[in-house]
């Protein structure tokens, strides 16, 4: 199985987190999105620990929230005592409608409003990470007015290409994310940040790309930092107390992609980056990673429950189930790889060749292609796996199609996280 939490039952179902999906895909209906509570917690605290262990406190991951947001995975992670990456205003008020206190909220964008930065102040959120230089003065304008200050990091581009392992100068540099150290706007709205009264500059923000499963672009961006850290040191007197360095560590998709083991990744990852501050003679800044995907990805699976199966005689089989696109884009968007099983016939010989499409007027609707299962009639549960992350974030009502219900599965117990959108809710807001 892809995962550990995933088992076969002695009915031939698929377990996950110790649960019959199929019977909780009759309870609840689908499509239906499982979620594994214990399965979060203990990547929180891996991540967590590690950091702590390796960076010494004041070093903690930040959920980055766009992956998967809804009020229960704030309380989560403020039970865990984690921060939380929120890239809207929407994201702050749900944070806030759970309880979790907006202190530990880091607030990203490339294109905050004078309304975001207004909301964000007056509900106290902890850090901005401003983008660019209009939006630093856009912020100073504010909080000059309301005569507050604000703790900021600056992002800062350093021009890695994740997928490339090589520190390409010119890669990323070209970006609508963060200033650039190589064209100089980097030093330039550091001594900006450092000169405007409102703002208190804090550190350092990059973010190298995501489902990345080696840990050279993170070293090479933070060696990149770790430099322009003691340049404006020398050059400025000022020195960075953070360096956040984003998320964007693999996720296990399909057989063939490695399960990385976050502990070892991170305890790697400092001692490359410890040797490279002493080298460069720069002091460590406190370090802060931003995991979205690693967080959720793999506690999450989706059901469906299969209707149509065709075959095109000479072409291919089509296996139609009662959801895809409005709650899982990703195929669509860049055809993501995904493991998909027949749940209730899990241990059934897998011989029958198809592409699961979901059931939307769009050609592009497409789950995933070229899957073997056991040959699945009307009525099986489908299940596609590790969907965790960018799956229920995304999800939209193409096709008046409701959004799925979300379920937390902590051993084996099911309680209902996320209710199924009705035809109500979607017409709720038509005058
Ligand atoms: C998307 C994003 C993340 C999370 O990336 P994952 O690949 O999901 O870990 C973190 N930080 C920033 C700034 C991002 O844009």
């Amino acid at each position: 199985m892809l995962h550990e939490n995933l088992g076969v039952n002695e009915k031939g179902h698929l377990t996950f987190a110790g649960a019959d999906v199929v019977t909780l895909a009759e309870k609840y209906g689908t499509p239906l999105m499982l979620l594994d509570e214990m399965r979060i917690r203990k990547t929180i605290r891996t991540y967590k620990q590690a950091l702590e262990e390796n960076f010494g406190a004041g070093s903690y991951p930040l959920f980055a929230s766009k992956a998967l947001c809804f009020k229960g995975i704030y309380r989560l992670a403020a039970e865990e005592g984690i921060g939380i990456d929120t890239v809207s205003v929407g994201e702050i008020y749900t944070a806030k409608a759970a309880g979790f206190d907006l202190k530990k909220a880091y607030f990203h964008g490339n294109n905050k409003t004078d309304a975001d930065i207004r909301y964000a102040v007056e509900n106290g959120v902890g850090t901005f990470v401003v983008d660019n230089e209009d939006e630093l003065r856009a912020l100073e304008s504010y909080l000059a007015a309301a005569g507050k200050k604000q703790d900021i990091l600056l992002r800062i581009t350093p021009g890695i290409d994740p997928h490339t392992h090589k520190a390409i100068v010119t890669g990323s540099v070209d970006s609508k994310f963060g200033s650039a150290i190589e064209t100089g706007q980097a030093e330039g709205i550091t001594r900006l940040a450092l000169s405007l009264p409102h703002i208190v500059l804090k550190g350092f923000h990059c973010h190298v790309g995501s489902q990345i499963f080696d840990i050279d672009p993170f070293t090479e961006a933070a060696d990149i930092m770790l430099r322009f850290i003691a340049y404006i040191a020398a050059n400025t007197g000022y020195t960075a107390e953070v360096l956040n360095l984003g998320g964007g560590l693999g996720v296990k998709y399909v057989e063939g992609q490695p399960v990385l083991d976050y502990a070892a990744v991170i305890r790697e990852m400092a001692a490359v980056i410890k040797l490279r501050a002493a080298e460069i003679g720069c002091a460590l800044p406190h370090i802060l990673l931003e995991p979205g995907r690693s967080l959720v990805a793999d506690a999450g699976i989706t059901l469906y429950t299969v209707g149509s199966v065709k075959t095109i005689t000479g072409y291919k089989s089509y296996v139609s189930v009662d959801g895809g696109m409005p709650d899982n884009p990703r195929y669509a968007l860049y055809e993501a790889p995904y493991t998909v099983l027949l749940a209730s016939k899990a241990d059934a010989p897998s011989d029958f060749k198809c592409s699961v499409v979901g059931r939307c007027c769009e050609s592009g609707d497409i789950l995933q292609e070229n899957v073997t299962l056991p040959k699945p009639v009307r009525g099986d549960i489908l299940a596609v796996l590790c969907t965790g992350a960018y799956n229920y974030a995304m999800a939209s009502n193409y096709n008046r199609i409701p959004r799925p219900a979300v379920v937390w599965v902590n051993e084996g117990a099911d309680t209902l996280a996320i209710r199924r959108e009705t035809y109500e809710d979607m017409t709720r807001l038509e005058v």
